[in-house]
């Protein structure tokens, strides 16, 4: 199983980060033992900077290799919320240097995994997050650049998609700082679907 994320796939949030509003989707891939799928994160001791963005995620339920756009919606079928955590000062450090970003972005928990539901019962895609109780991020996916079918027609070009592999579709503007004893709460389609303590 693989977790495929898109970056800067909001322009708010591209612009947030002070980076160009991409031609083409970008993606990065997190390995298996990202996933964290329990109510708890321990923040890592090699990151002082550790940020949350929360995204929209899709669930790929069957093989696929150089997927046309208009058959896409075919290859999933269920969605749910998940964090893209990533360690932005590793991150930054990374980009300055050319680097490639694993070491900022594929880490043990880095990416938090909410409830999924089946597309059909959603009535909406609207998403927002919760960070102690005050709303941090929302969005919806008509703000994409790239949207869900042109992601998986892109990406599927160069990896084959397998079941159970999961797409992260990026992250609206808001992303911040995660500190020891925070709550996090992400609703989709007004639905708590993920929660989550910083230890
Ligand atoms: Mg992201």
């Amino acid at each position: 199983m693989k977790i495929i994320c898109i970056g800067r796939n909001y322009v708010d949030h591209a612009k947030e980060l002070n980076n160009p509003v991409p031609e083409k989707p970008i993606f990065f891939v997190k390995p298996d033992t990202a996933l964290l799928r329990t109510h708890e994160f321990y923040l890592p001791p090699f990151s002082n900077d550790v940020h949350y963005e929360l995204e929209l995620v899709v669930k790929i339920m069957k093989v696929g290799k150089s997927i046309n756009k208009k058959f896409a919606h075919k290859y999933y079928n269920e969605i749910s919320l998940g964090l893209d955590l990533t360690a932005r000062d590793l991150q930054k450090e990374c980009k300055e240097k050319g680097l490639p970003w694993e070491i900022a972005k594929g880490f043990d928990s880095s990416a938090p995994i909410g409830k999924w539901y089946p597309k059909e019962e959603l009535k909406t895609l609207d998403f927002y997050l919760l960070k102690n109780g005050l709303k941090v991020q929302e969005g919806n996916p008509s703000q994409m650049l790239f949207d869900v079918d042109t992601i998986i027609e892109y990406v599927s070009k160069f990896m084959t998609l397998k079941k159970g592999d999961l797409i992260y579709t990026g992250t609206p503007s808001g992303v911040g700082k995660m500190n020891a004893g925070d709550k996090f709460e992400a609703y989709l389609d007004s639905k708590k679907t993920l929660d989550l303590v910083v230890k």
